[in-house]
């Protein structure tokens, strides 16, 4: 018997995941230190150059199907479980999680997942009813400097998607993260923080670097001028403590 497959190919009641690790302290941004479990699932719309996790999306080098097996909800849930799910913050992350929600697969591991359940997004798809109601934070990751380098303007900086995040995080719900490498990028996320009306008090800008010594180069460079901004620093525990 032919298994029945959704529209993006995967067999019904699957979704297609990088990796789940865990348990580990989320090492970015306001629940830094936190004891988690992370789900990475494959596929984003959008293509950042420095993006950390190319084995999402990036087709020209990985073959998806290897790199992101379909994987049904409850081997996600049960080995999610195994790596501290339902001890601390479960963290749904990507590639860009939320391209899933509309599926049932999706509804579903929201609704088995056991404990707080959070979602890194790159602010480009409105979380579903489904979505808002059952995740506790959003970690919104809006693209700007080397990070959008590759793709249009209008296709990652979204205002309809912005102001819906932002009121989330007027309701502490949401917090903004804005990767920036130097001075003039945080310029270009006060910009947007302005522009769309985005909570100061809500908005990390992590220093853009994958090894400890880049980030703590451009975290010097940029701390004094992101303080003087009103906005928070984040750090990269994985990256300074050495850790996963
Ligand atoms: S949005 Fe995130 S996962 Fe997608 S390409 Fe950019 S950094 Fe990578």
């Amino acid at each position: 018997m032919k298994t029945r497959q959704t529209k993006a190919g995967l067999p019904a009641g699957s979704l297609p995941v990088q990796e789940i690790f865990g348990p580990v302290p989320q090492g970015e941004g306001p629940f830094m230190g936190r004891r988690a479990c992370f789900v990475r699932f494959g596929r984003c719309n959008l293509h950042c150059p420095p993006c950390d996790s190319k084995k999402t999306w990036d087709s020209s080098r990985y073959d998806l199907r290897e790199t992101c097996p379909p994987r049904t909800v409850e081997n996600i849930i049960q080995i999610a479980a195994a790596h501290g799910a339902g001890s601390g913050l479960t963290i749904l992350t990507g590639g860009e999680p939320l391209m899933w929600q509309r599926g049932t697969a999706w509804e579903q591991l929201l609704q088995d997942l056991p404990g707080e359940v959070h979602v890194e997004t790159n602010a480009t798809i409105a979380p579903s009813p489904v979505t808002a109601g059952r995740v506790a934070h959003f970690s919104v990751s809006p693209k700007i400097g080397r990070m959008g380098a590759a793709d249009a303007q209008k296709k990652r900086l979204v205002p309809s998607m912005l102001e819906a995040f932002a009121e989330l995080a007027q309701q502490g719900r949401a917090a903004f993260k804005f990767v920036a490498a130097d001075i003039g990028e945080v310029d270009e996320a006060a910009e947007v923080v302005r522009a769309f009306h985005l909570p100061q008090d809500r908005v990390w800008v992590m220093p853009l670097g994958d090894d400890a010594a880049t980030w703590a180069a451009a975290g010097a460079d940029i701390a004094d001028h992101v303080m003087q901004l009103g906005f928070n620093l984040s750090g990269r525990l994985h990256l300074t403590l050495g850790v996963r």
